[in-house]
């Protein structure tokens, strides 16, 4: 499953950050969430709540955080929005958009105790 992938690697992130910061429990993960990653947040909070069992992370609240897909139309060089993959350019239908931001799942922080 493609969302437990991603909860893991969080989870191996949020433990080497523990690691050196010295923090024993995390309250709250907040999660950047690419709109073109094709993560369903109910999967992904199951894989996290499963992924997290054992670690500093078990038992925090997600926090999800949508980032809005983009594109360049390689025919008129326009940036777009993406709301999916392989969305065709909407000023000049010219050509399939090339993804520049919105795939990606990312940590970017953490409420910790
Ligand atoms: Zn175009």
């Amino acid at each position: 499953m493609h969302e437990l992938s991603l909860a893991e690697s969080a989870i191996e992130l949020i433990e080497s950050v523990a690691r050196k910061e010295c923090f024993t429990r995390v309250r709250v993960v907040h999660l950047e969430v690419g709109a073109l990653s094709c993560v369903e947040p109910d999967a992904l909070a199951f894989a996290f709540q499963s992924a997290s069992l054992g670690t500093c992370a078990e038992g925090a609240r997600l926090n999800v955080l949508h980032v809005p897909g983009e594109g360049m139309c390689p025919s008129c060089g326009t940036t777009s929005v993406m709301d999916k993959l392989y969305a065709l350019c909407p000023v000049c239908e010219g050509g399939a958009l090339r993804v520049q931001r919105g795939t990606e799942m990312r940590v970017k922080d953490l409420d910790v105790e």
